[in-house]
């Protein structure tokens, strides 16, 4: 799928950039990157050295200031290729972060945590949705937040938190939280209050370190909270605005997951086009016996539909003018389906990929096993398969769970 023609000369120098980056830094370690977390930290640093941190904050706090999602979506799905984790642990960053407290102008919120993004040190960042009685339930919109078990009450000038976050990325070694709560249970959207916690503040704790299938290269684990207390200040926006921005961020992340989709396919897609270009069967390259060119069409068929889906969502994202805002239930609905389109996608493509190689492809030194592994993840993350399909007819039928 061409794609060029979307571009800006920036955003081409962007990519030509971005995917060196990852040819050079990332694919020659790639086998290593899970077992040695030094490697990942090291091309952590490498891209904030290269400025990619500072995407999206303001530039009062020396960030680049609003970036487009469509550069977003190219610096994304380039790294992707290379290793998902590295490019997930760069899309937490202060674009996504902050951008509650940066709509809501809340100058409390960027005076304390938005300089740490344009430093040149890595900044871990964390946004804490989903509960440990269920992410699904955190993160169907339509429960208008009383699915949401981590609380948030106001005593005097100060909010306190009580709850318990599972699996978020970088739990226990990011500097601050953006935590998703529930003021009152009876007020529908406007009890949903997202609140952002330093990681010193006493009274927040971390459980160990999660062992899992994919996204190896990432740090997810469990986040307690007993009895912490912010200033009132550190809600994002108040009643109403941060259902809006969660709903927002929502549509974000599905969009995001598909990138992350798109970029592992892509490298499952390249390693098998190689791989069965250069193995024999019959004296002849496995990819020229037709029952394995057919396989091949259908993998690139699914790949350049992804991305084609996935950089229009994009565009939609950049022109609100045009498809409305983010949280809107048609954005919400879009988003999700895209999401599930992709990584179906993805974990067909990825399998298809290990099929074409045969045992040859279980080996880690062939690179694959890790992009099928990593695949997964997408299908599962962000309420779930099920939850997305809600997400999308509620984009067509409107209504809410009363
Ligand atoms: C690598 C990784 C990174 C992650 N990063 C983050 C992060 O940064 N921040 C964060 O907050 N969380 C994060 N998560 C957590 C993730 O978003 C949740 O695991 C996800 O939302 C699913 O929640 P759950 O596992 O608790 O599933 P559950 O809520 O226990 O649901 C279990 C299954 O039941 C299905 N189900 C639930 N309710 C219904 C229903 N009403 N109808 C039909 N089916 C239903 C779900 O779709 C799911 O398949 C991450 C997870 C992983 C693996």
């Amino acid at each position: 799928m061409q794609l060029t023609h979307l571009f800006t000369d920036e955003q081409k120098a962007i990519r030509k950039a971005v995917r060196e980056f990852t040819n050079k830094e990332i694919i020659p370690v790639r086998e290593n990157l899970e077992t040695d977390h030094s490697l990942v930290e090291n091309i952590l640093q490498k891209l904030v050295d290269l400025g990619i941190q500072e995407g999206g904050c303001p530039t009062e706090y020396g960030g680049t200031g609003p970036y487009s999602m469509m550069t977003r979506a190219i610096i994304i799905e380039e790294l992707s290729k290379g290793d998902v984790g590295i490019a997930m642990s760069t899309g937490v960053n202060a674009g996504e972060l902050l951008a509650p407290a940066i709509h809501a102008g809340n100058k409390v919120v960027l005076d304390r945590f938005a300089p740490a993004f344009s430093k040149d040190k890595i900044c871990y960042a964390c946004i804490a949705m989903t509960d440990s009685t269920g992410g699904a339930d955190t993160e169907n919109p339509l429960f208008q937040g009383r699915g949401i078990a981590t609380t948030a009450k106001l005593e005097g000038d100060e909010w306190v938190i009580n709850g318990t976050k599972s699996w978020p990325t970088h739990a226990g070694i990011a500097s601050m939280y953006l935590t998703v709560c529930n003021t009152d249970y009876d007020a529908g959207d406007d009890g949903i209050a997202l609140i952002y916690v330093p990681s010193d503040t006493p009274g927040l704790s971390f459980g160990p370190p999660e062992k899992k299938m994919g996204f190896r290269t990432t740090v997810n684990a469990s986040i307690y909270y007993d009895s912490v207390r912010v200033p009132k200040e550190y809600r994002a926006a108040g009643p109403g605005h941060d259902a809006k921005f969660y709903y927002a961020a929502m549509s974000v992340a599905q969009w995001t997951s598909a990138i992350e989709s798109l970029g592992i396919a892509q490298a499952a897609f390249d390693i098998a086009l190689e791989y069965t270009g250069d193995r024999k069967s019959g004296g002849k390259p496995v990819r020229e016996w037709s029952m394995a060119a057919g396989i091949i069409a259908e993998m690139a068929t699914r790949l350049e539909m992804m991305r084609g889906a996935a950089y229009n969502f994009a565009w939609m994202l950049d022109n609100p003018e045009d498809y409305g805002p983010p949280f809107s239930n048609q954005m919400i609905s879009k988003a999700s389906l895209l999401r599930i389109f992709a990584s179906d996608g993805c974990v067909w493509i990825a399998n298809k990929a290990m099929e074409l190689m045969g045992c040859n492809g279980l080996s880690p030194e062939h690179h694959l096993e890790k992009y099928l592994r990593d695949a997964k993840v997408t299908q599962l993350w962000l309420g779930g398969q099920q939850i997305a399909k809600y997400r999308v007819v509620r984009g067509y039928y409107d209504y809410v769970v009363s």
